[in-house]
């Protein structure tokens, strides 16, 4: 029998819709403007538009359940009842604002993380605070991370699984609904007290998931598409252990249902032989991360079992080069048969934006290097159909991709003789300073001449409402740039006027020229292009438009010297240099797949390295270089930590270590471990680290002091995630923790992060108590 196509996944499609319609619906709906129906209605508009598309596209396979009005990882939660106490509900259907109060506190208080790439603040005054959220794998998706308590039950809570599967039907789909495994689920989830393993709760959670794959199987549906990408991770024998039992209780039960195990962000590898003895009738793999699982799985599966390549890249926005994956696909589908081969991104393509025929303003040959998800499932949709058919079945499609990619391999816009040299040209050398830290640090004393203690602050002050439609105003064309210029100049000057007032010791010019960490840059290096409606869900309602970096990475012209020379004119005092540094541009951006991402980060740390120099040569005596996201970079895999480090760490080292011994290098890294990474921090050789601790109650500090960490460190003393002003007692405190793990000489006092999202009221009196304990302490 020859058939039109093989079957083509999705895994998952976006929610938020081509326009951000499900952010203005929530948002909408927060803050009492409309109806918890117009909200929902607003939401079942999307599924159907979704369900839609990619009929129309011709995907063949369409998820349902993939849709969430937050995020399905708490709907998870909510759909087996896992709600503490806290919020009040004990059972029956979830009440939506039981749903968002687990979401956003029950204040319905936004969550309030500083760093416009959404770590997670999450502390609120009053009522029930948030659940905490993290990142989702390695992902800038958050999740809610579940919570379980001692002696958890679970029970069915939420038939949004089956209401959407029925909803699908009603419009004439017939979906593949996608819920999240148990194992996964329970790995996710963190214990309230730490004297139970979350995966001891699995007994009494399976029930709850076996009654509900019987509705799903009662409303009709043949396959459930249950995501397993715990089996991507170094996985102990327990875990495993809890896989095979999972999967063989489910057949038992369901001996009909047909359940599609997803695995996603990686090779399966050391996992395999547990992911192949599981008894269930198919198997997804991601053919993206880790190409080279796909003979060794095929080798191994077994005949009957249904494989899902995923071969189109859910996490990266470039347009496939289809003959060449089709050369790869074809055999392996006369092998084993159509029947038994779907076709599928690499993961769900919820981590792409939309759609790039939206993109009017791009480069025309840049686009059609693109592919979002809506052409990625005409991608997914041409392979199932040559598959299927023939290639000659699919017209010029085929030709017309490999003409792209390659143009893409020898285009001018993408490939720079002078930086290619330049990258090959790095020595050790430019990536060591010239003396060891104790040598620097006595030149720079002698230079700065600071009091014990000195006090600074992390670079952004607050972005108030002014700010922001100033921005949008000279955006839109409505303000000149003179007017801007002058409007950014005089809040600056401000800024830094109230800085001297108070008695900050080293200042800082406040960002405010700056609309985002990474853009501001991106904006002004070649080899970075940039988005209109190429947003990606980071959380809840915020989207975010991650910079495209498509080609070799320079620096035409100076980026922040102007700035920063305005801001030294008008004080005495050191004012910081502020920049973000190479691998945290790099992990927040998608990066071009033509290269090894150390190469591509190599090259803007050369770029980052001319305006270090460029700062220095006007007269910049202290610097300092944001990494914020370089701990989430951090591959899945242990054996793969090492590689990553050595390379991110050179990176930062080569943009920072050009200058002179008395110059002064800080750097800055948000909330995170320091334990496991400490040798790499220690790598860095930063002169100042300044970092996010002051919820830790400086027990993050544990690692510096284990390590004999010689540099100097700002542990933050100031939660900025919080409105709460710190009282000069609670600094002193911290600060005394502080020195029970550091020398006085070592420390500097700071907040936790930049102060963007703050307001002045907040701000001012916080930062007056915090040069009032940092006298108190001298
Ligand atoms: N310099 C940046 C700021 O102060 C750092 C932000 C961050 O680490 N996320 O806003
Ligand atoms: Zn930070």
């Amino acid at each position: 029998m020859s058939v039109s196509s093989l079957p083509v996944a999705t895994l998952g499609t976006p929610r938020i819709g081509p326009r951000r319609e499900l952010k203005t619906a929530l948002e909408s709906y927060w803050s009492g403007k409309s109806s918890e129906s117009a909200l929902l209605e607003a939401a079942a508009g999307l599924r159907a538009a979704n369900w839609a598309r990619q009929k129309s596209l011709g995907v063949t396979v369409i998820p349902s359940n993939d849709f969430t009005l937050y995020d399905h990882v708490l709907d998870t939660s909510v759909m087996v009842g896992a709600i503490p106490e806290v919020y009040g509900w004990k059972s029956g259907p979830v009440p939506l604002a039981t749903y968002f109060a687990m979401a956003r506190g029950a204040q319905g208080e936004d969550s309030d993380p500083s760093c416009a790439h959404g770590h997670h603040g999450g502390d609120h005054a009053h009522g029930a605070p948030a659940q905490e959220m993290t990142k989702w794998f390695d992902t800038n998706y958050h999740y809610m991370v579940p919570e379980f308590s001692k002696g958890q039950r679970f029970q069915l809570s939420s038939l949004k699984a089956v209401d959407e599967y029925r909803e699908a039907k009603a419009l004439g789909y017939q979906t593949r609904p996608v819920l999240l495994g148990s194992v996964t689920y329970l790995k996710l989830g963190k214990s309230k007290d730490t004297s139970f393993d979350s995966l001891s709760l699995l007994p009494d959670l399976l029930p709850v998931y076996i009654d509900m794959l019987r509705r799903l199987a009662a409303e009709g549906a043949d396959w459930v598409q249950i995501d397993e990408p715990c089996l991507v991770l170094d996985l102990d024998d327990a875990t495993r252990d809890a896989l095979c039992k999972t999967y063989e209780q489910l057949a038992q039960a369901l001996p009909n249902l047909k359940i599609m195990l997803t695995t996603y962000f990686g090779g399966v590898s050391d996992n395999l032989d547990t992911a192949l003895s599981l008894p269930v009738p198919g198997l997804h793999i991601d053919l993206v991360r880790a190409p080279e699982q796909l003979e060794t799985v095929a080798a191994k599966a077994s005949r009957g079992l249904v494989l899902s390549l995923g071969v189109i890249d859910g996490r990266n926005i470039w347009r496939a080069n289809l003959p060449a994956l089709l050369d790869r696909l074809e055999p392996v589908v006369a092998r084993r048969g159509a029947d038994r081969v779907q076709i599928a991104p690499s993961c769900s393509l919820l981590h792409v934006p939309i759609d790039v025929s939206l993109e009017t303003g791009l480069d025309a040959e840049l686009k059609s290097w693109l592919a979002f998800s809506v052409q990625k499932m005409g991608e997914l949709a041409t392979l199932g159909e040559a598959l299927a058919k023939g290639r000659a079945s699919v017209g010029d499609a085929l030709e017309a991709s490999a003409n792209a990619a390659a143009a893409r391999k020898t285009s001018p816009k993408v490939h720079d003789a002078r930086v290619a040299a330049r990258t090959a040209a790095i020595t050790p050398d430019m990536t060591r300073r010239k003396s060891a830290f104790a040598g620097r640090a006595k030149l720079q004393h002698e230079r700065f001449g600071l009091p014990s203690f000195p006090t600074t602050t992390i670079g952004s002050f607050p972005q108030t409402a002014e700010v922001r439609k100033a921005r949008s105003a000279h955006a839109k064309g409505m303000m000149s740039d003179a007017d801007y210029e002058k409007f950014l100049q005089e809040e600056t000057a401000r800024t830094i006027r109230w800085q001297e007032d108070i008695g900050l010791d080293v200042l800082v010019h406040g960002e405010f020229e700056r609309n985002d960490m990474v853009q501001y840059f991106g904006e002004q290096l070649s080899g970075f292009a940039f988005t209109r409606y190429g947003w990606v869900q980071s959380y809840g309602s915020r989207c975010v438009r991650p910079p495209i970096l498509f080609g070799d990475v320079s620096r035409p012209e100076p980026m922040t010297v102007g700035w920063w020379k305005y801001a030294q004119s008008l004080t005495a005092k050191p004012m910081k240099g502020m920049l973000t540094g190479p691998v945290t541009i790099l992990n927040w951006s998608f990066v071009r797949d033509d290269v090894p991402r150390s190469l591509a980060c190599r090259q803007i740390a050369l770029a980052i390295r001319d305006e270090v120099a460029g700062l220095e040569t006007a007269g910049a005596s202290m610097i300092q270089i944001d990494e914020a996201a370089l701990r989430e970079g951090l591959p899945l895999r242990r054996s793969e930590w090492k590689t990553y480090l050595d390379w991110a760490v050179e990176c930062f080292r080569l943009c920072a270590s050009g200058v002179a011994d008395a110059t002064q290098i800080h750097t800055h890294m948000c909330y995170s471990e320091f334990n496991d990474i400490i040798d790499a921090i220690a790598a860095m050789d930063a002169d100042v680290i300044s970092i996010e601790t002051s919820r830790s109650k400086m027990e993050l500090l544990d690692a510096f002091k284990d390590y004999k960490y010689p540099n100097e460190i700002g542990p933050g003393v100031y939660d900025i995630h919080s409105p709460r002003v710190p009282a000069v007692d609670e600094m002193t405190g911290l600060l005394k923790l502080a020195r029970q793990r550091l020398s006085d000489g070592q420390l500097w006092i700071n907040p936790d992060c930049g102060l963007k999202t703050r307001k002045w009221e907040e701000v001012r009196p916080a930062l007056v108590n915090m040069v009032e304990a940092a006298r108190l302490m001298r």
